[in-house]
């Protein structure tokens, strides 16, 4: 492949196994980078990676469970052993569960939602700050719940809450060593978090026309707000916070 935005550079896909992270390993290849597909389903990396490869791309699958400061360091050593170095660092992977009442929420569940999804990414913030080349760019998928409060997934919502405060507070220290970082903010996404796996792509728009699915969006197009925020078309945008709600949050009374 040649003629993409991404030949010659490597990027590094955290939940890259599954929904919007595969759509994005299987976009950056399209668009020519080496690909490392990182997720705590190994199963699921190998499956992107061979999809990755089916279509004439290049992607290595490592397991990884962000929420570990060993797993963290070693598949950012992997994207520079492998293939020379990194360029875009998406750090995409979250859960959502403890999924409830706010009383229902024990110390464990909330512990384990802010290990992957905050404390996980802040080690990945701080691994994309010190390895990416200049020019290089990460992205990190918060949520229409880093933004509004969500009453059935608190805890969820606080960890989004802070991706918005760390893509903010970062972004300096990216500047600083020719770098970027911006967060995205998803809405409702058709993938295995909201059960719905096996709808991911735009490939399926008939499904969508569902009116079940009003107002809900595919990976594959989260995906393509990330691919814009990770190239260089996107060298103006560093500290910034992108919904990509199809008007989940400005439509009041919701959309029926
Ligand atoms: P998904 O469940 O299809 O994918 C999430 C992937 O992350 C899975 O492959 C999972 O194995 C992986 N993962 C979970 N814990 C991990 C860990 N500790 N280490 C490494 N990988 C881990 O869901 P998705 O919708 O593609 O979610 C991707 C991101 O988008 C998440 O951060 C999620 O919070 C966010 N998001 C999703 C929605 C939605 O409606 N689906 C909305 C807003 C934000």
């Amino acid at each position: 492949m040649s003629g993409g935005q991404f030949d010659g550079k490597v990027a590094l896909v955290t939940g890259g196994g599954s929904g919007i992270g595969r759509a994005a390993c299987q976009r950056l290849a399209m668009e020519g980078a080496r690909v490392v597909v990182a997720d705590i389903d190994a199963a699921g990396a190998e499956r992107t990676a061979g999809l990755v490869a089916q279509a004439g791309g290049e992607a290595v699958a490592v397991r990884a469970d962000i929420a570990r400061e060993d797993d963290n360091r070693a598949m950012f050593d992997l994207a520079e052993q492998r293939f020379g170095g990194l360029d875009a660092a998406f750090l995409n992977a979250g859960i959502l569960q403890p999924y409830g009442p706010l009383e229902t929420v024990t110390t464990e569940m909330f512990d384990r939602l802010i290990a992957v999804n905050l404390r996980g990414t802040f080690l990945g913030v701080q691994q994309a700050r010190a390895r990416l080349r200049p020019g290089g760019a990460c992205v990190v998928t918060a949520s229409a719940a880093g933004i509004i409060g969500f009453a059935e997934a608190a805890a969820y919502a606080v960890s989004k809450h802070g991706l918005v405060g760390l893509v903010r507070s970062a972004a300096a220290a990216f500047a600083a060593r020719g770098a970027r970082i911006n967060a995205i903010c998803p809405g409702m996404v058709l993938t295995a978090m909201t059960g719905n796996a096996g709808i991911e792509t735009i490939d399926d728009p008939d499904r969508l026309d569902d009116p079940a699915y009003r107002g809900a969006l595919t990976a594959q197009q989260i995906a393509e707000v990330a691919l814009f925020l990770l190239s260089r078309r996107a060298a103006g945008l560093n500290g910034q916070v992108q919904a990509v709600d199809a008007a989940l949050l400005s439509a009041f009374p919701p959309i029926d």
